[in-house]
């Protein structure tokens, strides 16, 4: 059996007929949000039947949802084998409306999703890392983990969501199921979500942001920086020995962009090993040139790691510096910090079977 969301449009005309059903299906799928071939009433029965023989409709099984202060959402999703991935709904703006009560805007949402069970990366910082890879995710599973949350919350349609490749995992390394998840998202008579919308956050492969950058796909970059020196960046990510700074930002100065778009730099923030003013110092040179903007992040402390939180005072100094240099810079607000909504830390904790 074959599961339907792991296909694009394409892919599935080849695997059907007529073509045309294929439309069909995706808009039963995404637009409908039917759970099963016996809803998709403008198909044949025959034919449902035929569908129901080879294919299913798998989405990720919610195993756990935690709702932080600020509203922001973290799910564990339980996959076919028995691993669990953990995805986080972002509310980024409330709905809005002028002086005579006409509406502005409707609801945003940002959608943090997993790309791998586990990853290979090793950052001493992080806690997805320790547990190791397991395995890569299929492009159904990526995309899953938005249509679950956006049926869980009852977000229409409609209604704007963006995406992060943020959660468990390193993106870069499962570059062809990534590919096929921003396809699928993307499509029309899907879930429609523009790459643009769509982030790729990555520890910094330089030769994959290269591959990435030459399929064209028109997603938008994050780099995990959080150092400026490769000797500090090797401590916190021991990738960059294979990887260094040098080469990431090559990689980042040849990728596609859209023009009135930046490319993040994530920095994470550890008290006392890459707070300093000379590293702030260090990063708006090595940022020169680059139309980049800046996503500073606190750590976030879990059990037995060697690392602290800084101040909020080393936070806003480091921001206020890189601003007065005109490098556009904010503060990742701690969303989802109660309910440790940071990379890996939900599961870590039920595996530890603590909360
Ligand atoms: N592997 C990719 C994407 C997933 S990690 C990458 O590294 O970019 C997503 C983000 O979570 C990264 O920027 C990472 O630095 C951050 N993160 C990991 N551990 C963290 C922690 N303990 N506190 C705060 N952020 C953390
Ligand atoms: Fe992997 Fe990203 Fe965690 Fe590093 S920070 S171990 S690359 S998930």
């Amino acid at each position: 059996m074959k599961n339907l969301l792991d296909f694009t449009k394409a892919e599935l005309e080849n695997l059907i007929s007529p073509k045309f059903r294929a439309r069909q299906i995706y808009e039963w799928i995404y637009k409908k949000n039917a759970k099963n071939f016996d809803e998709m009433t403008n198909l044949p029965k025959a034919y449902r039947s035929e569908l129901g023989e080879k294919f299913t409709i798998d989405l990720p099984q919610i195993s756990s949802v935690q709702t932080s202060s600020d509203k922001s959402k973290k799910y564990l999703f339980a996959l076919k084998d028995g691993h669990t991935i953990e995805s986080v709904l972002l509310p980024m703006k409330e709905k809005s409306y002028d002086e005579d009560g006409n509406l502005l805007h409707f609801e945003r949402y940002t959608i943090c999703v997993s790309s791998q069970v586990g990853c290979k990366i090793g950052c001493t910082f992080c806690l997805t890392a320790k547990g190791g890879f397991i395995r890569n995710l299929t492009p159904g599973e990526i995309v899953g983990q938005v249509l679950a949350i956006k049926q869980d919350n009852k977000i229409p349609y409609e209604r704007r969501v963006n995406i992060v490749y943020m959660g468990m995992g390193e993106p870069l390394n499962n570059l062809e199921n990534l590919k096929k998840a921003i396809e699928i998202f993307k499509d029309n008579d899907g879930l429609a979500i523009a790459p643009r919308r769509q982030t790729v956050s990555t520890s910094g492969l330089s030769s994959q942001i290269k591959k990435l950058g030459e399929m064209n796909l028109g997603v938008l970059l994050a780099i995990s920086l959080h150092a400026v020196s490769d000797e500090i960046r090797e401590k916190l990510m021991p990738i960059n020995r294979a990887y260094n700074i040098a080469s990431i930002m090559d990689a980042v100065r040849n990728f596609p962009i859209d023009m009135r778009k930046r490319v993040m730099f994530e920095y994470l923030m550890i008290d006392g090993i890459n707070d300093s003013k000379t590293d702030a110092k260090l990063l708006v040179k090595l940022l020169n040139g680059i139309k980049a903007k800046v996503n500073l992040i606190y750590f976030n402390p879990h059990e037995g790691s060697p690392y602290k939180r800084p101040s909020k005072e080393k936070m806003e100094g480091f921001r206020d510096y890189l601003q007065s240099c005109q490098v556009t810079c904010t503060i990742r607000q701690s969303k989802g910090l109660d309910i440790s909504a940071a990379c890996g830390q939900l599961k870590e904790r039920y595996k530890n079977g603590n909360s």
